[in-house]
């Protein structure tokens, strides 16, 4: 069976290893000319960490593993709170905390010899499968791994905006020099709309600049000058990071959202990874866990094959995305909830014992949704048991 995976990424990477591994040789075509480098740090939790002990890539994970000693939260008035461990990104004891680019490498030097695409880009889908490049190829398989902006979502299920869900939260990753001096710990800055974070563990360092907008959606043009209009006149030490954002060639713009879909397949074409259900916050675990799951599922009898990945994977998405969406809300009605009011209340009320206690019951929830899904029924790594 021929199958065509479009994204190079951390989804479509996971899927071709398994695939490999199932006896099937995929093809990746990859929109950029080479493997996409940028992005902060990304969970691997829960499920998605069984799934990466079963690559045989966990001890390499560790290695990369940034944990957090630290985290720093800055208040517009400049008073600094020091907390032990990742407060923001709710990680448990044994869950992993990995730089996207070093991620997805070692997911890819798992991969082993395959065929990659580079700087090219599907356009269409009929019994052959036209590229903007290439000349037409017939596979048996298509699979959309191209991320939360999706190609293969656009050219066989509709527009993006039909399942898009946007939070009007619009942020840039950059590399960034270590300003002031952190050892594996974070530094975070927030103001009414506004958050600026950045870590560094061994060898970089990486920042973030989001705010918040009325306009769910940016022109793609000139975005490093609508984030430096934005960060204008601000305090503290952003205009270091504005200027480093200028600086880079390797900045990362999007928009936080989520992709919510009826059904993830149609015809021989299915999605994979934040293409079908991009949640923020989980979505690295979750694409990881629905890359393995389809690779295991897929056979012969394709619609069979996708229906039986969507069954096993739709109840563990939903969870994620229920939370990390609430979690969503609460920077999306900033202003508008009382309950939200009350929390902000709350922080300026009793700062340090607020951030502690909110922070353990969302990193207990992120625990119980991360694990909901167990992959027993799929033992032996390489084969399907219900072969
Ligand atoms: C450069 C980069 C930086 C990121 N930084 C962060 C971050 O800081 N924090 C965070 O939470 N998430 C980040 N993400 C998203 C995060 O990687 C995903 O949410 C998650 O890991 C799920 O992975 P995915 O493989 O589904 O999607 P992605 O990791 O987004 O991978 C999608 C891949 O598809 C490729 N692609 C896009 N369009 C096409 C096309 N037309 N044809 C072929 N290929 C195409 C992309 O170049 C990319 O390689 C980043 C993604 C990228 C690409």
């Amino acid at each position: 069976m021929k199958i065509l995976i479009s994204g190079a990424g951390i989804a479509g990477f996971t899927l071709a290893y398994w695939l490999k591994q199932r006896g099937f040789t995929p093809t990746i075509v990859e929109k950029y000319p080479s493997l996409r480098k940028g992005g902060y740090k990304v969970d691997v939790r829960g499920t998605a960490l069984e799934v990466v002990r079963r690559m045989g890539i966990y001890p390499d994970l560790l290695n990369a593993n940034v944990k957090l000693k630290r985290s720093q939260f800055v208040t517009p008035d400049l008073k600094v709170f020091e907390f032990e461990g990742d407060i923001l990104g709710h990680p448990s004891e044994e869950d992993l905390d990995v730089n996207r680019w070093d991620l997805s490498q070692i997911i890819a030097m798992a991969c082993g010899e395959i065929e990659i695409i580079y700087g090219d880009s599907i356009v269409q889908i009929e019994e052959k499968v036209h590229f903007e490049k290439m000349s037409p190829r017939t596979f048996d398989i298509v699979v959309g791994a191209d991320g939360i902006h999706s190609n293969v979502r656009k050219l066989v299920f509709g527009d993006e905006s039909t399942f898009l869900k946007e939070y009007g939260v619009h942020f840039c990753v950059f590399p960034i020099p270590n300003l002031f001096n952190l050892d594996r710990s974070e530094i975070v800055y927030f103001d009414k709309g506004k958050l600026v974070s950045a870590y560094a563990a061994e060898n970089h360092s990486f920042a973030c600049l989001a705010f918040k907008s009325e306009n769910n959606l940016l022109p793609r043009e000139n975005l490093k000058s609508i984030f430096e209009e934005r960060f204008k006149n601000t305090g503290w030490e952003i205009p270091r990071f504005v200027a480093a954002m200028k600086e880079s060639n390797d900045c990362y713009f999007d928009t936080v959202a989520q992709i919510r879909m009826p059904a993830w397949s149609k015809g021989n074409v299915v999605l994979v990874g934040d293409a079908a259900h991009a949640a923020s916050s989980i979505g690295t675990s979750l694409a990881i866990v629905g890359a393995y799951i389809l690779a295991q599922e897929i056979e012969g009898d394709y619609p069979t094959a996708f229906a039986r990945y969507e069954k096993s994977m739709r109840k563990f998405v939903e969870r994620g995305q229920n939370l990390a969406q609430s979690n969503l809300q609460i920077i999306a009605n900033a202003e508008s909830s009382w309950l939200i009011k009350l929390q902000l209340y709350l922080m300026k009320l009793l700062p340090e014992k607020f951030i502690r206690l909110s922070s353990k019951w969302e990193r207990w929830q992120m625990k119980r949704a991360a694990n909901s899904l167990k992959l027993d029924s799929y033992v032996d790594p390489g084969r399907n048991p219900r072969e």
